[in-house]
């Protein structure tokens, strides 16, 4: 069912409004009327006769006609009966402004689940309960007692704290800063944060969705709309609380190092979603997206008055990894042709602290034209004899004759460039405090604009021996039996098309000799227990035997230690393993988000990882570019490509592993969480060899 009811009621019936100041039955009505909403109005109160000169009715039955959308403000126990009454009379948009539901405890939340079956069944759709109300600059519909409406704008607000959304109406107010709408979602009994990014995705008035979100309910689904949303509209999102996951112990090492926020950041990487700091960042980037092109490369050029807040920004740049836009010998020419033979003529463009308006616009006029540059970013310090405001006015101009490349201004200071600030605002210039805050922003654009720019999602399918994974994952949750060691997990591995090292288990010194022969030396000799995850704590790993007398030794030496370090481990023998070929140790792993699913993740393997935790996440199923994406974002990667004339490994073999596991674990919801590690590779061309996993099982 549409949310436009929301957006554009003809009508709006109050339930619970007072005449009472301080009452929010009272704010409500204020508000709603003060805003200059054009649709009718119908106080709801058995107590008054006429409420700020409207006639009140006894309920919503008495009106006589159906309220597009009804407000409701009465206390807890009453709100089942204005559910009721709504169902009647066939409204279909409530708001329920009232606390006291399932954030109260167990009544609360039968309540709630009560007003949810009535809703459901009166094909209503309700906001709230537990919340602030809904905005919608357009028609002027304040139905909020957050504040008064704010100016109009494009940048659509939902909010889980109706506490954050008054703050935010309140930072809003004092800079000048518009929107389009913005929504409590409460308790989100019914409409989520998933409805309201749809609404806001099809509403004309947004162009930029933002957000402060607590919880997310249907992560899969949320991924899936936002990923197809933000093709069209940014969403900029304010992320508190991280999930259960990776609060909780974790038996992998992948599991171990996803932290609480690790699911959010994949989603948000996966969808596209920008991630903000803090409300002042939110406001930052959002400014920008709503009023901006969006930058068609990468080039930053720095225009400015004064050298050292130049090389703040440039330092900013570099920093955060943006490029520094080479200017033409065209641009050169031109700068040097009128601008003092002082100035900087390069990036960043410094017209001197002695340049007024006229030569703002010149070079500015200049630099706009260069091929090279992408974005500008306009730095201004108040000096004797700048003139803040008829800058302003300058770049004003400018920006709207040309009006293909984003432009963002920093005049920094406070009173001398309070003119100036205006125009911007007046002008939809985004203005920032500080230099480090434009470039954070200019980032998140040209973030936004790669990565609506990448390929299409094309997540490659191996041929694989389903059934005999299977088979094996069966067979180990009927016993309950909920992880699986390191010789099946192999088996299911192989099954997915990676290569192991060759084995047995060996039960006695001779019998361990007798394996290390027909494998060949030299040998690995592994202790071998259900009850041992991480073999090597216990001295349960040893490497390059060479003869029969090492292989039978380590193996006695095993048998008397690790009963003594680990009393309780089931020993069933050890396994004698060949020894691989030397080579870089990478971890491959997979810990499954209860919201967002299979999370994959990569980076320096061996026993350090924990240690190192160079490692990084990604959402399942990889594709192809995405794997490598992985291993790009790990300071492993240097080492894996080559460093110092040590020669690299074979990269587009571990991009493969990783993507043969995401289709493992996309393929087994049982799988919980995994570790490949490690994963041994070498040269080009060769093949990778899975050298130690573990599998962990969920029902
Ligand atoms: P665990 O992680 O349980 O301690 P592993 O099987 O991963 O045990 O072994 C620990 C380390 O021993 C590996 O990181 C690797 O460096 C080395 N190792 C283990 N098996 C082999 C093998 N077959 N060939 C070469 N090195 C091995
Ligand atoms: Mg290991």
């Amino acid at each position: 069912m549409s949310l436009r009811s929301f957006f554009n009621p003809r009508s709006v019936a109050v339930v619970g409004a007072s005449r009472q100041k301080g009452k929010v039955g009272y704010e409500i009505m204020v508000n709603l009327l003060a805003a200059g909403y054009a649709g009718k109005v119908f106080p709801v109160n058995r107590k008054a006769d006429t409420i700020e000169g409207l006639k009140c009715y006894p309920d919503l039955v008495s009106i006589g006609e159906t309220p597009e959308l009804v407000i409701v403000i009465v206390p807890a126990k009453f709100v089942l009966d204005v559910m009721e009454q709504c169902v009647k009379i066939g409204t279909k948009a409530v708001i329920i402004i009232t606390a006291g539901f399932k954030e109260v405890g167990t009544e609360g939340k039968k309540l709630e689940e009560e007003v949810v079956r009535v809703a459901r069944r009166g094909q209503i759709r309700v906001i709230g309960p537990n919340c602030l109300g809904v905005i919608v600059t357009a028609t002027k519909l304040n139905a909020s007692f957050g504040g008064d409406l704010p100016a109009a704008g494009s940048t659509g607000y939902l909010s889980q704290s109706g506490a954050l959304l008054a703050a935010i109406l309140d930072t809003a107010k004092a800079n000048g800063i518009g929107f389009s709408s913005l929504f409590s979602i409460g308790n989100k009994a019914d409409v989520d944060e998933l409805d309201l990014v749809e609404a806001l995705a099809e509403d004309p008035n947004t162009k930029v969705i933002a957000g402060y979100l607590e919880s997310i309910g249907d992560g899969n689904a949320f991924v899936r709309a936002a990923e197809q949303i933000s093709h069209e509209k940014p969403i900029l999102l304010m992320k508190s609380g991280g999930t259960a996951a990776g609060a909780k112990a974790a038996s992998s090492h992948t599991g171990s190092l996803a932290g609480s926020e690790t699911a959010y950041e994949c989603m948000f990487a996966r969808a596209g979603i920008i991630r903000c700091e803090s409300i002042t960042q939110q406001f930052d980037f959002a400014q920008a997206f709503a009023s901006q092109p969006l930058p068609k490369g990468p080039g930053v050029a720095i225009l400015t008055n004064a050298g050292g807040a130049g090389i703040m920004a440039a330092d900013a740049v570099e920093r955060l990894g943006l490029t520094f836009a080479k200017p033409s010998k065209e641009t050169i020419e031109k700068l040097a042709a009128k601008l003092p033979a002082a100035a900087n003529f390069q990036n960043p463009f410094d017209v001197l602290g002695d340049a007024l308006a006229d030569r703002y616009e010149y070079a500015l006029d200049v630099v706009l034209d260069d091929p090279n540059v992408d974005t500008v970013l306009v730095l201004l310090t108040p000096q004797a004899m700048t003139e803040a405001g008829p800058t302003a006015e300058a770049i004003v101009r400018k920006a709207r004759e040309k009006p293909d490349k984003p432009i963002l201004a920093c005049f920094m200071g406070a009173a001398k460039v309070a003119d100036g600030v205006k125009v911007f605002r007046e002008a939809h210039i985004p203005q920032y405090e500080s230099p480090e805050s434009a470039v954070a922003t200019i980032k998140a654009m040209a973030d936004y604009v790669r990565w609506r720019a990448r390929p299409e999602r094309v997540v490659k399918l191996f041929p694989v021996n389903r059934r005999k994974v299977e088979s094996i994952i069966e067979r180990h949750l009927r016993r309950d039996l909920m992880e699986i060691g390191e010789a099946e997990s192999k088996e299911i591995l192989e099954a997915y098309g990676f290569a192991t090292p060759k084995g047995s288990i060996a039960t006695t010194a001779d019998q361990a000799a007798n394996i290390a022969q027909q494998l060949d030396y030299p040998v690995v000799l592994k202790i071998w227990s259900p009850d041992i995850l991480h073999k090597s704590d216990v001295g349960g790993v040893k490497v390059g035997l060479k003869t029969d007398q090492e292989v039978r030794d380590a193996f006695d030496l095993m048998m008397y230690r690790i009963p003594k370090k680990q009393p309780d481990a089931d020993i069933l023998g050890v396994l004698v393993q060949e020894m691989c070929a030397s080579g870089r140790e990478v971890i491959l792993g997979m810990n499954r988000d209860p919201q967002f699913g299979p999370m994959m993740m990569f980076g320096m393997g061996g026993i350090m990882v924990e240690v190192l935790k160079d490692v990084s996440f990604y959402l399942a199923p990889l594709t192809g570019q995405e794997a490598k994406q992985m291993l790009m974002s790990t300071k492993t990667y240097q080492i894996l490509k080559g460093v110092r004339g040590q020669e690299g490994v074979d990269i587009e073999a571990i991009a493969e592993g990783l993507q043969r596991l995401s289709q493992l674990v996309t393929e087994f919801p049982q799988i919980k969480e995994m570790d490949i590690n490690p994963y041994v590779v070498s040269r080009p061309g060769t093949t990778p060899i899975a050298v130690d996993a573990r599998i962990g099982l969920e029902k």
